[in-house]
């Protein structure tokens, strides 16, 4: 499925958790910082269906730790990110920047 970027479909994101392309309208918004920065400063990743429903059942207790491992004091919001997504590779692959 990677090969679909940039090509009849500009509206395809990657699931964070299992990197195929989905159709944007089929993909669930996933806003791992709830409400902690603004809107418009956040990048926002997808989620497929099926992973969606994988998370949701999944106690969030992982997540959050996670986050609080990678957090510290002064930390930039760009370097958060990195650092979250440098853990998501860890765990699930190589995402595709869009
Ligand atoms: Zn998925």
């Amino acid at each position: 499925m990677w090969g679909s970027r940039g090509g009849r479909d500009k509206n395809t994101v990657v699931c964070i958790a299992c990197g195929d392309s989905v159709p944007r309208a089929d993909a669930r918004e996933y806003d791992k910082e709830g409400n902690r920065w603004e809107r418009h400063d956040k990048a926002f990743e997808y989620l497929c269906k099926p992973c969606f429903k994988d998370i949701s059942h999944q106690p969030r207790t992982e997540l959050e730790a996670l986050i609080c491992e990678i957090e510290a004091d002064g930390l930039s919001q760009a370097e958060f990110l990195r650092r979250y997504v440098d853990r998501m590779e860890e765990e699930y692959g190589p995402i595709e920047e869009s």
